[in-house]
């Protein structure tokens, strides 16, 4: 049953209860391996279930649109007090609605339509929002890409460098969302010093781990960070944009009133629980867990002879290259949703096939590891998937349900918040 229980819904709308009670079956009953996935906790969610939905506050704390502040006020300064306590960092806006309005005030901060901007390529496991051509920082920027290199699939900074010195960014965007290594901040740092761009570190995948001491910070790196709330950190689906007190200004005025109206004050006070719980000492063992798990499935992985991206990991995720198993990451994905392990489809660096029907899977390690499994459950993990991947090739679908019962059996001896 979904936890808390949700019995005024049941009656109101017994569709839509329906429908959230299965969701919450689903989730407890599945092992979900997407990376940019988590399960929060009972508190995130009662806190996002609250009546702060009920009310408008544009504006930042102490300077408001609207009367009634003397709860809101609060509850924001809170969030605001905890995300700078957590990261270090002089400011803090908890306002964006998601990471990618979170990006886009950014561009609206630091740039005009036109200018150059760069990233990340897509399928080189950069966010559509550092420039990709069918997002409006694609159209509305002049944007340059940086990719990964052919024979070790990790960024070149030298690479970088090079492309920088050429195009003269304005902004340049560092992070993404298939990247299995440590990302160098402080190498990135050096080249936006060096052509005057402004550095973002879009640690939308790994804030968690940053927050738990598993991957290093860019604090000090980068002035501009940017980050969703609902992926390694384990908060509410929301964002956060962290910035040293110089750009502290361009980034408040860029996300109110430049992009947004009212704040989603249901989400704040849940990105303020989240943030408590994230400096918690058993956050650090969570962070380190996940980076363990990752690791420990990543060789298993390769034990069971697939091509992993860069050959392994440093954190939460592992691309798998499914090139020499003959099915693409597609049919591949859609077997495992089968078998009961989730996960998706992803391009991978220098991709052969198709962008809807690319070559990859993409796994994180960050749900499964709330959940309880430890790095003697990883192998257990490897050969499961390793079991459907062949069964997929050949339609063996004896061996699918097979592992769809010892997915059912092995999830249900570990509890999920929100399910009782
Ligand atoms: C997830 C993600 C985003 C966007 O977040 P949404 O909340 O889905 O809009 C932005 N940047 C990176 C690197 C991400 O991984």
């Amino acid at each position: 049953m979904h936890q808390p229980p949700i019995p005024h819904l049941a009656v109101a709308d017994p569709e839509l209860a329906g429908l959230v009670e299965a969701e919450a079956t689903r989730q407890f009953s599945s092992i979900r391996l997407i990376a940019s996935e988590n399960y929060v906790s009972t508190a995130v969610l009662e806190a996002s279930g609250s009546v702060l939905t009920n009310k408008y506050s544009e504006g930042y704390v102490g300077r408001r649109y609207y009367e009634g502040q003397q709860v809101i006020d609060p509850i924001e300064t809170l969030a605001v007090d905890r995300a700078k306590a957590l990261f270090g960092v002089e400011h803090a806006n908890v306002q964006p609605y998601s990471g990618s309005p979170a990006n886009l005030a950014v561009y609206l901060a630091f740039a005009e339509p036109g200018d150059t901007v760069m990233g990340l390529s897509l399928p080189m496991g950069g966010h559509l929002t550092h420039g990709w051509s069918v997002s409006a920082t694609g159209t509305w920027f002049r944007s340059v890409r940086y990719g990964v290199r052919a024979d070790t699939g990790r960024i070149d900074l030298d690479e970088v460098r090079d492309l920088a010195l050429a195009e003269r960014p304005r902004i340049i965007f560092c992070g993404g969302t298939a990247i299995p290594r440590t990302i160098d901040f402080p190498g990135f740092a050096a080249i936006a010093r060096e052509v005057g761009a402004v550095l973002v570190a879009d640690i939308a995948h790994i804030a968690g781990l940053i927050a738990g001491g598993a991957h290093p910070s860019p604090v000090g790196h980068a002035p501009v960070i940017s980050t969703t709330t609902h992926k390694t950190l384990r908060g509410p689906r929301g964002a956060m944009l962290l910035s040293d007190a110089e750009h502290a200004t361009a980034i408040d005025k860029a996300v109110f009133p430049g992009l947004q109206g009212g704040p989603h004050n249901h989400t704040t006070a849940a990105i303020a629980v989240a943030l408590r719980e994230a400096a918690a000492p058993a956050f650090r063992d969570y962070a380190h867990a996940v980076v363990a798990n990752a690791r420990a499935l990543a060789e298993a992985l390769v034990e069971r002879g697939f091509d992993l991206v860069t050959g392994g990991t440093d954190n939460h995720l592992i691309l798998i290259d499914l090139t020499s198993r003959d099915i693409g990451g597609k049919p591949a994905a859609r077997a495992l949703d089968q078998a009961g392990i989730e996960l998706n489809y992803n391009a991978v660096p220098f991709d052969q096939r198709r962008p809807f029907d690319p070559s990859g899977i993409r796994l994180g390690t960050a749900a499964i590891t709330t959940r309880g499994l430890g790095v003697g459950h990883m192998p257990v993990l490897a050969g499961w998937i390793d079991d459907v991947v062949k069964a997929a090739v050949v339609g063996d679908t004896a061996t699918i349900t097979r592992v769809r019962e010892q997915v059912t059996e092995l999830t249900a001896a570990f509890p999920m918040p929100g399910f009782a």
